[in-house]
């Protein structure tokens, strides 16, 4: 992907396959197998299979991943709420301490990476909050529900074999990363997952629409969704943030000012807390960087680095259609406008995970299973360089 290209400095950019160990596992039937599905993979899977750009094909995907093997079929968008309660906190906790402000939203892995190469002194206004990919893995492996999956996975292994479906190639490189290699065995593009179905002469287009993800992973309000979109997360926090300050009144749901594809840079003001910023794609990003101002003017910044953020990801299938990030955009709105519930507090099973095992957002508990962190490393690239520096000393 060009955008991945420019911001992706660790191999990540290229798509390493792994369907076809996903599919050998699935057959090998000696494991419990669950999958998790990001929001933006649910839209762009239609166009693999020439559907209409735009169309919503949920319940068809996920009828096609329990026809490949798959024993749980769960929604990413359950860890994105989740990632909202922790990270909503966490934003609360460093106003509240005036430290480390603004924060920077840590759930795009090419982001995280640029910062840890390119601008190392940034890395405290990271949010250790982990992605919803990694949160929601941590919990089917090692989560109060990982235990209830089933009785399969005797064989070999204690904890059920994951796999998660994303936009993104750089999401392969999250799974591996110090800290967080144990929350998932394989990440599949959207890509891969339309090459599976192939593979297994699965027709897509004719499978029935109602199909539904398994519980309590698969429950999710349309906060989670909006993830997808650039925008998205920053909208979701301001959806919760007078909830989790304990205020008296409710924040509006849609914040237009925060979306869109086609601007870089977008702001809001949420009230409790203050200005935020949307960086929508990393050259958005650069240029906030460079303004004298962004340290005192906000008090979260997010930053995909994709533009128009993971609908635009670099697992998505290839389009020549101009406007096809505003259809998939709208798309994923569209499922957030018909969700029961909107704001990630009001997730049942978010809710029950926090009474029964987690106590509270960034509790002990919490941040044992939900948060990481992050150091200053080299690209492939620098350490070439730098090798080949101390060669050109050595010889000189
Ligand atoms: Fe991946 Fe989304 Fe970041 Fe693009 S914006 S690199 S798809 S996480």
């Amino acid at each position: 992907c060009g955008q991945c290209t420019l911001v992706c400095p660790v191999g990540a950019l290229i798509e390493t396959p792994h369907w076809h160990e996903v599919l050998h596992t699935l057959d090998a039937r000696r494991r419990v197998c669950a999958v998790q599905v990001a929001p933006a993979t649910r839209v762009a899977i239609s166009e693999e299979f020439g559907l209409k750009p735009g169309t919503v094909s949920t319940g068809r995907m996920i009828n096609a991943l329990r026809q490949l093997g798959f024993d749980y079929v769960f929604d990413s968008n359950f860890g994105a709420d989740l990632t909202i309660m922790e990270e909503g906190t966490e934003l609360l906790s460093r106003v509240g301490g005036k430290r480390s402000l603004p924060l920077f939203t840590s759930c795009c892995p090419a982001w995280v990476n640029w910062v840890e190469i390119q601008r190392p002194e940034l890395l405290a206004h990271l949010s250790t909050s982990k992605s919803p990919q990694q949160m929601h893995g941590a919990l089917t492996k090692r989560g109060p529900f990982a235990g209830t999956l089933g009785p399969a996975f005797a064989e070999g292994s204690d904890e059920p074999y994951v796999v998660s479906v994303m936009p993104c190639t750089a999401k392969k490189d999250e799974a591996v990363r110090p800290g967080m290699s144990d929350d998932i065995d394989h990440v599949l593009t959207t890509r891969e997952l339309a090459r599976m179905i192939r593979a297994r002469g699965i027709a897509f287009g004719a499978l029935p629409e109602d199909g539904s993800f398994d519980d309590p992973l698969g429950e999710s309000t349309g906060a989670g969704q909006i993830f997808g979109a650039s925008g998205g997360v920053m909208e979701a926090i301001a959806r919760a943030i007078s909830h989790l300050i304990g205020a008296d009144h409710s924040p509006p749901i849609e914040w237009q000012e925060l979306r869109g594809v086609n601007e870089g840079i977008k702001t809001a003001e949420i009230d409790g807390i203050g200005r935020v910023a949307v960086c929508n794609g990393i050259a958005a990003a650069q240029r906030l960087l460079q303004t004298a101002t962004w340290r005192d003017e906000y008090v979260a910044i997010e930053v995909m680095a994709c533009v128009g953020g993971c609908l635009g990801g670099g697992g998505e299938p290839k389009s020549l259609d101009p406007h096809i990030l505003e259809k998939r955009m709208h798309a994923i709105y569209a499922i957030d406008q018909n969700a029961p519930r909107r704001r990630s507090f009001e997730n049942e099973a978010v809710q029950q995970l926090y009474a029964t095992e987690l106590q509270a957002p960034n509790s002990p508990a919490a941040r044992h299973l939900l948060h990481t962190s992050y150091a200053a490393r080299h690209s492939r690239r620098s350490l070439l360089m730098r090798f080949l520096d101390a060669v050109d000393r050595r010889d000189a």
